[in-house]
């Protein structure tokens, strides 16, 4: 596990003072007397500094003994933007050809630095490359609709065609003459009670829903969009919030069974092991050996471990559902706290 840098406690409790929301997620701060922790925004009471504690993650925060704040509830992720966020999002977009740099934010009054730190925490990205995404994301779609290159090319807000031939060409691995054929991975965040989630879709369905603080997120969306010849694109889509509806029935423990259309994407091998899973019942749970088994190979127990990490529709895909043949947990790519809270929720029905 990565483990991110705090900033210096002055500034984080200089935040907390001020409930400054582009700390969301960035700190978490637990408070001794009371035994509770918070988000930096919490409403409640702020405690003196002697009396804080510092956290990178709520999973910390729990681990040393903490329980969430009722008021904030820190295991909520920030789910909508702040207000100064909605605000930038708007102005960019009224003149969406226009190349945007730290500069023309700092002119329309916003704090770059505030600006980098929200979009790396919440799109792992910057704020300039949400941009740029999202743009070249549209103008794959106008060109898809038929529209010509060159005017496309412009009213994206490239100087020149050949800067956004190379563009396309990055993005898609194709030039933007066949770009009819490339579809969009439409990718947005969900929010659950185990933190945030992205999901990946196109019109044909499911293609990825991991945790936003996975490790292998990056590469399973490299993975899925060069299988399947996809462009991603952070936006909305009707199928995502189908998924947002169900996930959040599964949480509040009404849902046992998915039905969405899923995209599996993987080796054979791969295929094999995710099918089974999907054939463990809610509320049960089997080792890794049974997987095996159940593929008709006892022998690959490692393989079919690994195969099982390298499942990018987690919950859906119900891997949380196998651990160690002795009842241990053993490893989960979402975080070992959050299978077992997943467990926790099965079994308690
Ligand atoms: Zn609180």
């Amino acid at each position: 596990m990565m483990i991110r840098e705090l900033p210096s406690n002055g500034i984080m409790y200089k935040a907390l003072v001020e409930k400054d929301s582009s700390y969301e997620g960035v700190f978490y701060v637990a408070v001794k007397t009371t035994g509770v922790f918070c988000r930096p925004t919490c409403t409640a009471r702020k405690p003196k500094a002697e009396n804080v504690e510092f956290f990178s993650s709520a999973e910390e925060a729990i681990d040393t003994g903490y329980r969430p704040c009722k008021i904030c509830n820190p295991l909520e992720l920030s789910g909508t933007a702040p207000m100064w966020v909605t605000e930038l999002l708007n102005r960019v977009e009224s003149s969406p050809g226009e190349r945007w740099k730290d500069d023309d934010i700092k002119k329309l009054g916003f704090e770059p630095n505030r600006v980098r730190r929200w979009f790396k925490k919440n799109y792992n990205t910057t704020f300039i490359t949400y941009m740029r995404t999202k743009r070249l994301g549209e103008a794959v779609n106008k060109i898809g609709n038929g529209e010509k290159v060159t005017p496309t090319a412009y009213t994206s807000g490239y100087e020149s065609l050949s800067g956004f031939i190379d563009a396309l060409k990055n993005l898609t691995g194709k030039a933007p003459l066949k770009s009819k054929e490339v579809d969009l991975l439409s990718i947005e965040k969900i929010n659950t009670p185990l933190g945030s989630m992205f999901a990946g879709v196109t019109d044909k369905g499911l293609y990825m829903l991991e945790f936003e603080d996975r490790r292998m997120l990056k590469t399973q969306i490299k993975r899925i969009t060069k299988i399947h010849n996809l462009v991603p694109v952070i936006q909305k889509h009707k199928l995502i919030k189908k998924v947002e509806e169900q996930v959040a029935q599964y949480f509040e423990g009404k849902l046992k069974e998915f039905s969405l259309p899923l995209v599996i994407s993987g080796t054979e091998f791969q295929k094999k092991v995710w099918n089974e899973l999907l054939n463990i019942p809610y509320g049960e749970t089997i080792s890794y050996e049974e997987l095996a088994k159940r593929i008709g190979d006892i022998k690959a127990v490692r393989a079919v471990a690994s195969a099982n990490g390298f499942n990018s529709i987690a919950v859906i895909i119900p891997c949380h559902r196998v651990i160690g043949k002795d009842g241990d947990l053993r490893g989960y790519g979402g975080k070992v706290w959050r299978k077992k809270r997943l467990l926790e929720l099965e079994r308690a029905l």
